[in-house]
Order: structure tokens, then sequence, then C-alpha cells
């Protein structure tokens, strides 16, 4: 008698839905023979595996995120009228977070600036953010980033991760210190993806309802504290949980520990951004916050997972040319740049219709535009609405006032390749210096000196740690000799011959 048990459940079917014949045995001419070709079931199950992946993510391909809420609690409606932040309003949305540099299934630990990007469903549109876990970033013009990235990714022949190029490109580029000063810092290693800020990284614009304008920059804090991770706890998480910033995120959210993050902005007059110290457009820099104080918006709250990771978080498209009516772009060349490429992204990894699915559908406004067709098109417009635009039969129409892009900004001048023009207190190691004067203490700069030593002594080529040395200088000669002094020490540490038994 058999003690196989009787199947129960569903029945097995084919992709189009129809009953299939076995989940276990191709269909072949007798039981030795070979597998005929109409076995279309086999072929559906080997084909369909093929293509199960979408290409990853060049930068930010190692990621997680949850679904949540943004609750507008203060009334920041005298700078802006979009209408997620009005007081009161509550919208849904989508957070993800991850990595830059490491592929799919690198660990979650590697020092690295973490993305930050959310995705507000809000009755204007959707709403993008596309940030990281620092106020500034390595470059200040879009047309580094190809190089940037490519420096921080693998040597081309080996295929293997390189710290002569991370350093050569660094050097090279000294505008990029302030953000190595942060990575190198506690908080290029957060201890998990709830205990770090968030930022909006760029200056936006704001535009109140009577059309006035102001520039602004997002912080959002993170209610659980800000809390990292030691170089040697990272490396040992890395082996044993490579997956161990989404886990944590999952187990919370699963668990009912909602992570939250408060958010702020800081806000600039239009008028101010023309005279301020710093080029205020300058991607490398902050706004200190003795100048611009933060001025508390609301509260984000993470509080479901996704039900399926590949639909509705590898697939999620955040594109910083989202906009909504009350907020806009500003000249900040990065941010300028990233509102191109994300959605060209998109449009290669998920395909044309990437809007169309769910997790990018902008499900509480309404979408009345003349896009059509192109592969997997899923929505449409009925039949009597016309196809193009203008027309005499009451199709949609633009409306510039409801825009997101009715604001600007004053520009003027010959066509140029040149920095942004320059402000008083303008320079590149002025604000890492503050960091490291001023923000660490003596036991966090202490570590920022180890873990610069740490990631110099992976530099092969002598001209190259040369200048990785007097990078460090630049920002403070005391901060630079301790860094040589942290080399040295190792290199000695690794000389010494090992005592054997
Ligand atoms: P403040 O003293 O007002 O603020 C210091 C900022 O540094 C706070 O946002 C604080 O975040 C953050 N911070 C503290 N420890 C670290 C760390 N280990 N790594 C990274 N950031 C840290 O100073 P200012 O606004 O005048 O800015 C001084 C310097 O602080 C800047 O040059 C910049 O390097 C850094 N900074 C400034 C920010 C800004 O938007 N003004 C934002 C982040 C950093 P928290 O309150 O969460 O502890």
């Amino acid at each position: 008698m058999s003690t196989t048990p009787r199947p129960t459940g569903p029945f097995t079917t084919t992709n189009s839905g129809a009953p299939v014949a076995s989940d276990n045995e191709s269909l072949t001419v007798g039981a030795d023979g070979p597998v005929v070709l109409h076995d279309h079931y086999l072929v559906e199950k080997l084909a369909q595996f093929n293509r199960e992946r979408v290409p990853e993510r060049v930068v930010h391909a190692k990621g997680g995120g949850a679904f949540g809420v943004l609750e507008t609690t203060e009334d920041v409606s005298q700078y802006t009228r979009a209408a997620l932040f009005q007081p009161g309003v509550r919208t849904e949305m989508l957070a993800r977070f991850s990595t830059v540099a490491g592929e799919q299934g690198s660990p979650d630990t590697w020092r690295d600036p973490r993305g930050f990007a959310l995705k507000f469903y809000t009755t204007e549109g959707n709403y993008d953010l596309v940030g990281n876990n620092t106020p500034v970033f390595f470059i200040k013009d879009g047309i580094k980033f190809p190089d940037f990235i490519h420096s921080q990714k693998r040597l081309p022949g080996s295929s293997l991760r390189d710290n002569d190029m991370q350093w050569d490109f660094w050097s090279l580029r000294p505008e990029s210190s302030h953000q190595v000063t942060w990575v190198m810092g506690d908080r290029g290693i957060p201890k998990t993806w709830r205990h770090m800020d968030g930022f909006g990284s760029h200056t936006y614009q704001w535009i109140n309802a009577a059309g006035e304008r102001f520039w602004v920059k997002y912080h959002f804090k993170t209610d659980q504290g800000n809390e990292y991770l030691t170089g040697d706890e990272a490396e040992r998480l890395a082996g044993v949980d490579a997956d161990h910033h989404r886990r944590d995120l999952f187990d919370a959210i699963e668990g009912g520990d909602f992570p939250s993050w408060t958010l702020y902005v800081q806000v600039m007059p239009y008028e101010d951004a023309k005279t301020y110290r710093f080029n205020p457009f300058d991607l490398t820099k902050v706004w200190p916050h003795g100048d611009y104080p933060l001025i508390k918006v609301g509260r984000m709250t993470l509080n479901r997972n996704p039900e399926n990771f590949h639909a509705q978080i590898e697939q999620a498209s955040f594109e910083p040319s989202n906009f909504v009516p009350g907020i806009a772009t500003s000249p900040d060349k990065m941010l300028l740049a990233r509102i191109f490429s994300y959605a060209d992204a998109h449009r290669y990894r998920i395909g044309a219709n990437y809007q169309d699915l769910p997790v990018n559908y902008p499900k509480n406004a309404v979408v009345s535009s003349y896009s059509k067709e192109g592969p997997m098109r899923y929505t449409f417009n009925a039949p009597d609405v016309p196809v193009y635009a203008p027309n005499s039969f009451g199709g949609p129409h633009a409306d510039a006032g409801r825009a997101a892009e009715s604001a600007g900004w004053d520009a003027d001048g010959e066509l140029v390749r040149a920095a942004a023009t320059l402000h008083p207190e303008d320079d590149d190691v002025v604000q890492p210096r503050t960091m490291y004067r001023e923000v660490l203490d003596a036991a966090a700069r202490e570590r920022l000196v180890g873990n610069i030593a740490g990631h110099i002594s992976g530099v092969r080529t002598d001209d190259i740690r040369e200048r990785a040395f007097r990078y460090w200088d630049n920002i403070d000669t005391e901060l630079g000799s301790r860094v040589r002094d942290a080399y040295a020490r190792a290199q000695a540490e690794q000389d010494q011959p090992v005592a054997t038994v």
C-alpha cells in the first residue's frame, strides 16, 4: 500500500491557468526516451526561470525596504503648498535602504553611504525623495558620477575592488573630503537601517500658495538613535549574516516594532542664496544649523513589510524627477543630472511602463497622460479620450499654474563648463575640518584615524598613498600626522615575525 500522502490544496496550473499533469516528470517518448518539444509546460518553466531577474541597479543594488506613512504634524504651509506637507495630512509611502557600491548579495555591513529612498503616494502624484543617510556627497557635478562609481567598484581585469582606485579618485578630487570624512567616521557603518538618519542631501525648492520661493534641505532624524558598528563587528557580521540590515528591518516590523524618523527641514529664504557664505547648491556642503535651524515637519513610520520582495522592492523605481506642486528643483548640478538619470535607469531595468506596476503607480492621484502603449502596458485611457494634444475633444490640458515646475530661479550667462560661482567661504576642506575638530569627540576622532589608516593600508602604490596622506594634512595637519603614524604602526605590526611554538 502506498504511503505517499494525497496532495491537498489548489492544483498546479500553467501561467495561463490550465491544470498541468505533473509537477515532477517531463513528457518523454517512453520512460527512458527523449523529452519532447511540445511539453510546453516544461518549456514555460525553464524559460520563465531564465527570466526571473531584472538587471540589478548599477548603484544601490543591495537593499531592502518597507511601506509606511508620513504624518505632517506641524504647519509649514508658509513655505510650501504641497498637499503632503499640509498640517494633519497622512501619506502612504515606501522606503528603500541600500548600500551604494556593493552588488546584490554583498554584505550589508560594508563601509559605505546608505541609500535612503522614499516614495510618497500623494493626492497630487507621487513625490520621490531619493536621498542618502549622509547630508553630503563625494562630488558636485553629475558629469563625474560614472567615473566616481567606476573607482569604487571593480577592476576590469580581476573584477576585484581596489583601494588604489578609490584613493586615486578621492585624492584627485578634494571636493570628496567631506563625504569621505563622514564615511570613515562612525556613521559609515550604521548598526541597522533603523539607527541612521536620512537626508534629502540636495537643496530643493519649496513654493507656497502665494508663489513665494524658498530653498530647503530635508533631515529625517532617527527616533531609534544613531548607532554604529565598529569595523570589527561589521566584518564579523559580513561573514555571519550578509543580510544583517535587511533582516533587522524585516524582523522589527514583523514583530510590531515600527521604526520612525522625525522629519525636519532647513529653510533658506530665496534671496539669501545669492550672498550666503557657502554655495547653498553644492552637494559637498551642509548648511550649518547655526545659520538655518531645523524646523519640525512631521514623522515617518515604517509599519508594513513587502509581501513580495521582487515585485515591491526590486522593481520599485525611485526618481528625483517625481515632484509635486509646491516642490521643485534647484540649481544643484548633481540633482539636475539625477533628474535625467533615474527615470532613464528604470526604463532600462524595468521597461518603458515601469510606472504601471502597482508599487510605482501613483495610486492616490488621477493619471491623465498622453503616454500610451509600449511593452507590458497595463493601464489605458477610456476609448473616447483623445491621443494627442492639443485637441478639440475635451482631452487633458496642461495647467502651468498647478505644475511643480512653475517656479524656477534666476539664471543668465554664456554657455560654459565651469564650477558654480564661488561664495566667500567656499572651500573643500572647511566643513570636514569642522566635523573633525568640533563635532567628533576624542574617541570618535581616534576611531576615524584608525579607520582611515586601515583603509589606506590596502593601497599598493606609493604615490597614491602619499597623496592620500596629504589629503588628510589639508583637512587638519594633526589629523594627517595621526593617520601617517597609525598607518606606520599597522605596517610595523604586520611585519612582526609570527611567534611559533
Ligand atoms: P551642529 O553642531 O549643529 O551639528 C552637528 C551635526 O553633526 C549634527 O547633525 C549631528 O547629528 C552630526 N554628527 C554628530 N556626530 C556625527 C558623526 N560621527 N558623523 C556624522 N555626523 C555627525 O553643527 P553644524 O550644523 O554647524 O555642522 C558642523 C558639521 O557637522 C558640518 O561641517 C558637518 O560636517 C556635520 N553635519 C552637519 C549637518 C548639517 O546639516 N548642518 C548634518 C550632519 C553633519 P545628530 O544630531 O544626529 O547627532
